[in-house]
């Protein structure tokens, strides 16, 4: 049994505020949101990224972000999808989500690191 805060939600040991949720995935609000919308779509069951996610739950996860999307009007104007991989992607939970960004214009290159 992993102890991150992704299966604590899902066993519900901690709280979170669900947009959706089925027997294989939950969506739940960011609890430190960077854009007006930002909700983190996770599978239910553990896996530590992308890289380790067959593409079954990929192509799942992927079909509930559509339907969420349809759902709540994020679909219309357009969104982000966005996943961290370890160190260098800055993944701050082992346990595999996607970022849903959207519900207002984000930015594109302000991010981008200077050398
Ligand atoms: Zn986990």
């Amino acid at each position: 049994m992993e102890d991150d805060v992704f299966c604590k939600i899902i066993r519900g040991e901690l709280p979170s505020t669900k947009i959706y949720e089925d027997d294989k995935v939950i969506v739940i609000k960011d609890a430190n949101p960077i854009a007006k919308i930002h909700w983190l779509a996770i599978p239910k069951k553990h896996v530590l990224d992308i890289m380790e996610a067959d593409d079954e739950m990929i192509s799942y996860i992927f079909d509930v972000i559509r339907k969420v999307a349809r759902e709540n009007g994020l679909a219309e104007d357009g969104f982000r999808i966005t996943t961290n991989i370890g160190e260098n992607g800055g993944q701050a939970v082992k346990h595999l989500h996607f970022h849903i960004l959207g519900g207002e214009k984000l930015p594109t290159r302000s991010q981008k690191k200077e050398h």
